[in-house]
Formats: C-alpha cells, sequence, structure tokens
C-alpha cells in the first residue's frame, strides 16, 4: 500500500458492493452484452475515499475482467504513483460502462444511460469524496455538461459529497506526449490537494 493508508473509510457495505457486482456480472441490459468477454465491474480498494473513472473496458480489460490493465492503465498507475504516492490499493477504479464497445469504439449515449446505474450505486455505496474522470465521456456524465475536456480540466469541481477532478484520459497521454502528460499530472496534484483538505475536515 502506497501513502493512501489513512484514506480508507470504515464501515464499508461489503455485502451490498458485492451484490451489485452480482448483478453487473449478469447484467443483459443492453447489446455490449453480446460481445463481451467479461463484465468490467471495477478494482482496487472500495473502502477508500478516491474513485478513479474511465471510459469502457478495452481487448484486455474484457479478457482480465479489470479495468486498466493495458497501456494506458500502466501509463496511469505511474502518473498516480509518481504525483500522489498512491497504488491500486488505494483507490478504486472503473468505467462508465461495464461491457467493452466492439472494436474499441466509443460507448453509444444509450449504453452509456444503460449502465449509469451501476456507477451510481457505486458511487453511492463508496461515497469517494474525490472522484478523478479521466477523458471525455466520465467528465460529461458525471459533471452534466456537453463541454470538453481540454476546457473542463484544470480545476476542482464541488461533486456530491466531495470533488470530482477531471483529467484526460491516459490514453490521451499517450497519444500526444509530453504536454498532456503534465498536465495530467497537474490534475492529480490538484486530486491529492482535494484528498488533504478531506482529511483536514
Ligand atoms: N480505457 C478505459 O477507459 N477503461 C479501461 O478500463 C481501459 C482503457
Amino acid at each position: 500500500m502506497g501513502e493512501g493508508r489513512d484514506l480508507v473509510r470504515a464501515p464499508f457495505p461489503i455485502a451490498a458492493w458485492q451484490e451489485l457486482a452480482q448483478e453487473a456480472s449478469r447484467c443483459t441490459r443492453c447489446r455490449l452484452a453480446e460481445g463481451r468477454t467479461n463484465v468490467v465491474f471495477g478494482t482496487g480498494n472500495a473502502g477508500t475515499k478516491l474513485m478513479f473513472v474511465g471510459e469502457g473496458p478495452g481487448e484486455q480489460e474484457d479478457l482480465q475482467g479489470l479495468p486498466f490493465v493495458g497501456r494506458s492503465g500502466q501509463l496511469l498507475d505511474r502518473l498516480v504513483l509518481e504525483e500522489m504516492g498512491l497504488t491500486r490499493d488505494d483507490f478504486y477504479i472503473t468505467n462508465t460502462v461495464k461491457c467493452r464497445p466492439p472494436g474499441n469504439r466509443d460507448p453509444l449515449p444509450e449504453e452509456i444511460d444503460t449502465c449509469w446505474p451501476f456507477l451510481e450505486k457505486q458511487l453511492g455505496l463508496m461515497s469517494p469524496r474525490v472522484v478523478v474522470t479521466l477523458g471525455n465521456f466520465a467528465t460529461k456524465l458525471l459533471l452534466g455538461t456537453t463541454e470538453g475536456i481540454s476546457r473542463l480540466r484544470g480545476r476542482v469541481y464541488p461533486y456530491r459529497d466531495g470533488h470530482l477532478v477531471p483529467t484526460f484520459h491516459p490514453s490521451a497521454a499517450l497519444r500526444g506526449g509530453g504536454q498532456v502528460v503534465a498536465q495530467m499530472r497537474a490534475d492529480l496534484v490538484r486530486a491529492k490537494e482535494a484528498l488533504r483538505g478531506v482529511r483536514a475536515r
């Protein structure tokens, strides 16, 4: 575990969480169910105050049933460790849609809407004090806006009982290089500071 030990929240409603994961594992509410290998519910430590939300599972995630296990996940893990001092034991990470869109296409609005009750319940049960949204889909969904990530990132928003910090999706950083990585780093520092504020409260 990294520096996040004191972010652990107790008691955590584990039975309700497991029930929700079970429900998701059987979900056939949208056509993404037809092509999936695994439902990717999320991973990490749901008993903490920090949640990351990405877009949707890719090929590796679908095969392994875990989010962010490919190249973009590896970059994200490195940046989170370097800027926040945290590892996956210190936060929870999930996606706006829990099943892989075919050929890694963008999730459709109706797929995001259909899957939203799972993320909404995850947010409710976990009650994170800081949510970091990765890229356009998660940011627009949670902030309820059509504004793009380049305009939204760079600041901290009030969200539920805590804060939301939008940043680029790590795949944009893989494509965009140094400047995007530098902006992601700055956003992760914002998230770390938001968590500190929470701890001081
Ligand atoms: N990209 C995402 O948005 N989520 C994943 O789980 C993997 C890649």
